[in-house]
């Protein structure tokens, strides 16, 4: 399978974050030692054990909501934050990474499915962030794109229709606020059941966890 999601990535050039939360270490070195460097986690307590034990050139994305008391363990080595949720937590990543001497690339999450969330921008809250005085001082960051998850459903229009609204958002950030900013570029969308969708509509960053893992066996 790992093979088979290269090759439909291949022609657009969109990354693969292998999502290995709560997959034990040894999954993981077996996809690191097919090729695969970038892999996604979900918690922070789950995943600096991992960072510890696996090759070091591996680079870790956290993917779920991250509470800010967390933020401090992730800091010194995490390669991007795709789930920055609100203004707080951006100045808590912020903060940390200034601790750590470090840069954190970090992608706005933005609630564009139909569930019920208290997660994510939407246009106006995201707005107020980069109009605001308190972003223009944070040095230790750099918003790099957009992540998003589209609502749990067979609904394939739906799905699609929800990928489109965030590629608009995203195109709109960037003209916007990003205009001739080459670093801002992530379009991070769809996964197992809806990657191929999300490639079709401009994805730029894949997440995939069951396709490459299994199913498993907790939630979230
Ligand atoms: C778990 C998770 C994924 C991967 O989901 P699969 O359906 O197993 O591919 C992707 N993105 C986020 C934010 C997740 O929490």
């Amino acid at each position: 399978m790992y093979k088979q999601i290269l090759e439909q990535l291949q022609p657009t050039q969109t990354k693969l974050v292998a999502v290995s939360k709560t997959k034990p270490v040894e999954a993981i070195q077996r996809l690191y030692d097919q090729g695969q460097r970038i892999f996604g986690e979900s918690k922070a307590q789950e995943l600096t054990p991992k960072y510890e034990e696996l090759p070091k050139d591996i680079e870790w994305h956290m993917i779920g909501h991250l509470q800010r008391n967390k933020v401090k363990y992730i800091a010194p080595y995490i390669s991007l934050i795709h789930s920055v949720d609100s203004p707080r937590l951006l100045k808590e990543v912020n903060k940390q990474a200034r601790k750590e001497d470090r840069v954190i690339d970090c992608l706005l999450q933005f609630h564009i499915a139909d569930e019920e969330s208290k997660y994510g921008f939407n246009w106006d809250t995201a707005v107020d962030l980069l109009e605001g005085e308190s972003y223009a001082q944070m040095e230790h960051i750099r918003i790099v794109g957009v992540m998003g998850m589209a609502t749990f459903t067979e609904n394939t229009n739906q799905v699609r229709r929800e990928f489109q609204e965030l590629h608009r958002i995203f195109k709109k950030l960037k003209s916007d606020y990003f205009a001739g900013e080459e670093r801002f570029k992530e379009l991070s969308m769809g996964m197992s059941g809806d990657y191929q969708i999300a490639l079709e509509e401009g994805s730029t960053m894949v997440r995939i966890g069951t396709l490459l893992f299994g199913e498993r066996e907790y939630g979230d």
